[in-house]
């Protein structure tokens, strides 16, 4: 067997006759090579203002100094042990991410969908052991258009047709229902839910952000009826809202808290579960684990997230930098936008179909020197780094106007 013939591009595109790499993303024509902050560089040294922050994995912006000191200084001491023993950064990160979130007990994983996977394990448990359905018969509710990750069992009660088609058979055991419809939710609970799973703010749909009321109606319905309310904030929490998490804007506290992205500091992934000590304590030894969840170098960089979101700067900054993205946005509707929807430093843009695409858009956007990334059609998503100055932010705004033909 011979390689592939293989060819490096001037941009260091790799082109090969027989495709290496699985062609599961459709990625810009930009090569990253190095990044710094808010700013990323090409192979070339074009350099990009990166409107996109790993779809919020990168909240702190690219190598935030105080988060790759904490890695570094983690490196030089320990990076792993496997839960077989403990290790002197786990239960730091535990505690300071209750702290954070006011709930009780963390359950360390990697990837977002694995953190989803174990809230939907622990609701299942908790839905038998302390709420008494009968085995194999607890229901999760969740919404139509949701985003929740990749797994199978994800993919089961997600309703996009290209993550789902060619994936089946499916895992039972779960209710879709419109989003922001309270009714539907309502009519959906009977005895058999152990939980209802919803995104505070629909990020991958559009950034679709809900009645106000809608979460606290959901919190109201939950608790009458005896079920647990699973957030999953890995791409709208820490920080991105302007608040910790974005169910605070509602008021709510949920019983699960699922985190992912911006845990990791932009550095390594690390997911977690967060929720109430009812809930968390029905897991014992060896019914859940991750050989390389909570390790200590995850947990090293997730307190020094922790650490940066005590100070309650990123999630001003989201906040205050969010009335500029918004009057920004205003200023384009009816110029090539038609509609937007934005909270803290998060929007979805819904450009006019006839100026171009979501991803045509993007690409000439990445020609203006600013990295976004489409969603569904003509949506547009823009989420920087909480660390944008209000002039890199209007410089962007610019840029967008520019392609847009304003
Ligand atoms: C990204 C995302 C996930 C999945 O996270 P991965 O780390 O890609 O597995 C789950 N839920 C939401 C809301 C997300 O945005």
């Amino acid at each position: 067997m011979t390689a592939p013939a293989r060819t490096r591009t001037s941009a260091g595109l790799i082109r090969a006759e027989e495709p290496v790499l699985a062609h599961n993303y459709h990625p810009l024509p930009v090569v990253v090579a190095r990044a710094e902050g808010t700013w990323v560089e090409d192979v070339e040294g074009r350099r990009y203002l990166d409107m996109l922050a790993g779809y919020s994995a990168l909240n702190f912006g690219h190598r935030h100094p105080a988060l790759i000191e904490a890695a570094h200084r983690q490196l030089d001491r320990l990076t792993l042990t496997s839960r077989a023993f403990h290790n002197d950064q786990l239960a730091g990160f535990a505690e300071r991410l209750t702290a954070l979130t006011g709930l009780d007990m963390v359950l360390p994983m990697n990837t977002g969908a694995e953190a989803v996977e174990s809230g939907i394990k622990v609701a299942r448990k908790w839905a038998y052991d302390v709420k008494g359905v009968p085995a194999d018969r607890a229901t999760i509710v969740v919404a139509a258009e949701n985003f929740h990750g990749r797994t199978t069992t994800i993919v089961s009660f997600s309703t996009d047709e290209t993550a789902r088609t060619g994936f089946g058979p499916f895992t039972p055991g779960f209710r879709i229902v419109p989003y922001n419809d309270l009714a539907a939710i309502e009519a959906a609970i009977d005895e058999t839910t152990a939980a209802v799973l919803l995104e505070p703010i629909q990020g991958e749909a559009g950034v679709i952000i809900p009645d106000e009321g809608y979460l606290a109606g959901v919190r109201a319905l939950t608790e009458r009826a005896g079920c647990l309310l699973i957030a999953d904030e890995i791409q709208s929490g820490l920080g991105r809202t302007g608040r910790t998490l974005a169910v605070e804007h509602d008021g709510v506290v949920p019983d699960v808290l699922l985190l992912g992205k911006a845990l990791g500091g932009g550095i390594v992934p690390v997911s977690a579960v967060v929720a109430r000590r009812e809930v968390l304590s029905v897991l014992h030894p060896g019914e859940h684990g991750s050989t390389f969840g909570g390790n200590p170098l995850a947990a090293a960089v997730g307190t020094a997230v922790v650490e940066l979101l005590e100070t309650g700067e990123y999630q001003r900054r989201a906040a205050e930098l969010g009335v500029v993205l918004r009057g920004g946005l205003e200023q384009l509707v009816g110029r090539g936008v038609v509609g937007f929807r934005a909270r803290g430093l998060w929007a979805g843009v819904d450009v006019d179909p006839a100026i171009g695409t979501g991803r045509e858009i993007s690409e000439r956007l990445m020609r203006e020197g600013v990295l976004v990334k489409d969603t569904h059609g003509s949506t547009i998503r823009l989420a920087p780094p909480l660390t944008i100055t209000a002039e890199e932010l209007e410089s962007a705004l610019a840029s967008l106007e520019k392609v847009l033909g304003g």
